[in-house]
């Protein structure tokens, strides 16, 4: 793999103003790729990822801001990435959400978000990519999925599902555009230490008048055998290896990174 094999393309991450999307543009980005970010946040804290992005790897960036449960959002998103680059080569489904209850506790509300936002948002996004891709016959398109793809856990029943129907998503994908130059593949994490996961830290640290650290321990120990976070420049890695020609018939697996997680 060339240092700036992805020079001219353009990846589309979204939900990549913190965490795990912003490693993947991030290392998207050092293999030369220009990057349209997506995701919430301070508007100033926005401009300066953009501005450390474009001047440590030297490509251009964009940023437009789409609520990805929405569909006509994410059709403006689109819009926004063709006027801007031209299209979008990579597509990186990321933004997701999590809630933690039983479910017969479980709010509505929070169930339909959060198949919006992990599921259907990449349906939409997928359906609208794919025309660009088409027309060069070469495309990645790469959900984040996660270990709950694989493998339940309880309280998260609407992250577990949306997660298995992402993979389930991927794998269709990956079979309409089989004879195509364009492929389609999950990443499934394990524990990583964004915001996301913080505020379960926070939680598991106040339920059980622990320290944070001894909290971030405890959470290891249940599920991921290694005891260590995954990170996510490894994850990073792991999606510039997708778009790269090695991996050219790598088409609809669900690739977990998780410390050995699904392994038990
Ligand atoms: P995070 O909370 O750090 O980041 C989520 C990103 O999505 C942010 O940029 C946020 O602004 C954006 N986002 C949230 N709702 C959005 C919406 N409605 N529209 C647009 N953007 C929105 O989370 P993370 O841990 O980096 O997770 C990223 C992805 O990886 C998610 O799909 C998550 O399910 C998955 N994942 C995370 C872990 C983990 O341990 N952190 C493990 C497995 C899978």
């Amino acid at each position: 793999m060339q240092a700036s094999f992805l020079r001219g393309k353009t990846a589309l991450v979204t939900g990549s103003t913190s965490g795990i999307g912003l490693g993947i543009a991030h290392s998207l980005a050092a293999a030369g790729a220009n990057i349209v970010f997506n995701g919430f946040g301070d508007p100033d804290e926005i401009q300066a990822i953009q501005k450390t992005t474009e001047e440590k790897f030297s490509v251009k960036t964009a940023y437009h801001n789409a609520d990805m449960s929405k569909a006509s959002e994410i059709a403006a998103l689109m819009a926004f990435a063709s006027a801007t680059f031209g299209g979008v080569d990579i597509l990186v489904n990321n933004a997701g959400i999590q809630y933690v209850a039983n479910i017969e506790d479980f709010p509505v509300e929070k169930w339909d978000a959060i198949i919006a936002i992990n599921l259907t948002s990449c349906f939409h996004t997928t359906r609208l990519a794919l025309p660009y891709m088409k027309e060069k016959n070469w495309g990645r398109i790469i959900n984040l999925a996660s270990v709950h793809g694989l493998v339940a856990s309880a309280q998260k029943s609407a992250y577990v599902a949306a997660k298995h129907g992402l993979i389930g998503l991927t794998k269709t994908t990956a079979l309409e555009n089989a004879q195509t130059g364009i492929t389609c593949n999950a990443i499934c994490p394990g524990w990583v230490l964004t915001p996301l996961v913080q505020k379960q830290v926070d939680a598991r640290a106040e339920r059980d008048n622990i320290s944070n650290e001894a909290a971030k321990k405890a959470l290891l120990a249940e599920k991921q055998p290694s005891g260590e976070f995954v990170t996510p420049e490894q994850l990073g890695a792991l999606a510039v290896f997708f778009c790269s020609d090695s991996a050219s018939q790598i088409r609809g697996v669900a690739w977990n990174m998780d410390g050995g997680w699904a392994a038990q």
